[in-house]
């Protein structure tokens, strides 16, 4: 076999731990020379993480994808508060607040994530305007530091847990088809199949927090895949919950690629220890799709953003069948390929 193949790695620090978040933050904004933090949660945790520093500010103003009018909030509370770094304490839509704000000021991010969602760990940024979701990639919204702490997951509620856990499962398993995928990101993707399945299996947080940075990082430098580019579109044209959509979808995207695919699906299959539905059965994770109203609207809303380099050809009606399987919470292994 030849390789040739172009990777980048975003660089950024991580601090990893138990019940060490207050001390590594304190020890970041020592260390980034900060004098002026803006604290971005509207999570209880928040005030335990940043009680050993100066807060100037606190903007609690976190809502769902990132709406426009909340970043522009936001961004005139860093004015305001002459913020000079911006922590944000929570999951994805805090750290998207938190990356809308840099997007505009340049200011550098220490994220604390508390979620399985990833966002602290890629330059990509998110905002919503009239039901309209736009993301872009840039190199400004991504955290100088991530500071993780298995501790802070501990209050999420096991549902969540669960489907954020298969979020995180999805940059994985799209990462070994997405656009960018080359052999490192791979080998990351599937690390981080091992680390959530266990993590998920033994509700085990470090394992999860680990798997979830390593599926970001996989996921930042591979791109979007058929998986991601899906849920996208569901999310801005329904506002369909995050993590329950991803963790729906993607046995049925799995179960699509794989005759097209047969030896990265065997990894991904060795990875997880079993097939992904086995493991959706141990840890109660649903595969069920809701929110979706018309699924042949959806379908073709989805088509033109189908990744040309998909390894299968996707044409509206296999999104049909697919949408609808989902929604029916069919066996993904029996949907017709
Ligand atoms: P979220 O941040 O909206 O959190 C979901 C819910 O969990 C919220 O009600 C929140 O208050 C609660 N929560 C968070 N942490 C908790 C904890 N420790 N204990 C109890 N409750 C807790 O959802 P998410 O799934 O973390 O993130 C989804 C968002 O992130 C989406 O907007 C998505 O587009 C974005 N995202 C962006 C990227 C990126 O690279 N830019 C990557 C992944 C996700």
């Amino acid at each position: 076999m030849t390789w040739q193949f172009e990777h980048v790695t975003l660089g950024q620090r991580v601090r990893f731990g138990t019940g060490t978040a207050a001390a590594d933050l304190a020890a970041e904004v020592d260390r980034l020379g900060a004098r002026q933090v803006l604290l971005i949660s509207s999570e209880p945790v928040a005030a335990e993480v940043a009680a050993k520093i100066d807060v100037a500010a606190h903007c609690t103003d976190v809502a769902p994808h990132v709406p426009v009018e909340n970043a522009e909030r936001a961004r005139a509370l860093a004015s305001s508060s002459g913020a000079d770094l911006l922590v944000s304490v929570g999951g994805g839509s805090t750290t998207g607040l938190a990356k809308a704000i840099a997007l505009t000021t340049g200011l550098p991010i220490v994220a604390v994530p508390t979620t399985y969602a990833g966002s602290e760990a890629t330059n990509v940024w998110g905002l919503t305007e009239a039901s309209r979701k736009t993301t872009g990639a840039d190199d400004r919204v991504l955290p100088k530091t991530v500071i993780y702490d298995a501790a802070l997951t501990a209050s999420l509620p096991r549902s969540l847990a669960v489907a954020s856990g298969c979020n995180a499962l999805a940059h994985c398993v799209d990462s070994m088809w997405a656009p960018r995928t080359d052999p490192i990101n791979q080998a990351l993707a599937l690390e981080g199949i091992r680390a959530l399945s266990a993590g998920l299996r033994e509700d085990a947080r470090e394992q999860m927090l680990y798997g979830a940075y390593l599926a970001a990082v996989a996921f930042a430098s591979a791109g979007s895949g058929l998986h991601h580019k899906i849920c996208h579109v569901l999310g801005g044209a329904y506002n369909v919950p995050h993590a329950e959509t991803h963790a729906a979808i993607l046995p049925y995207v799995l179960a699509f690629n794989t005759p097209a695919v047969p030896e990265a699906a065997a990894r991904i299959r060795e990875a997880l220890g079993g097939s992904l539905i086995d493991v959706y059965d141990a840890v109660g994770a649903s595969h069920v799709l809701h929110g979706v109203p018309d699924v042949r609207e959806a379908a073709a809303l989805i088509l033109p953003s189908v990744p040309p380099s998909n390894p299968r050809a996707v044409t509206e009606d296999d999104l049909i069948t697919l949408l609808a399987a989902a929604q029916a919470g069919q066996n993904p292994d029996g949907v017709p390929a």
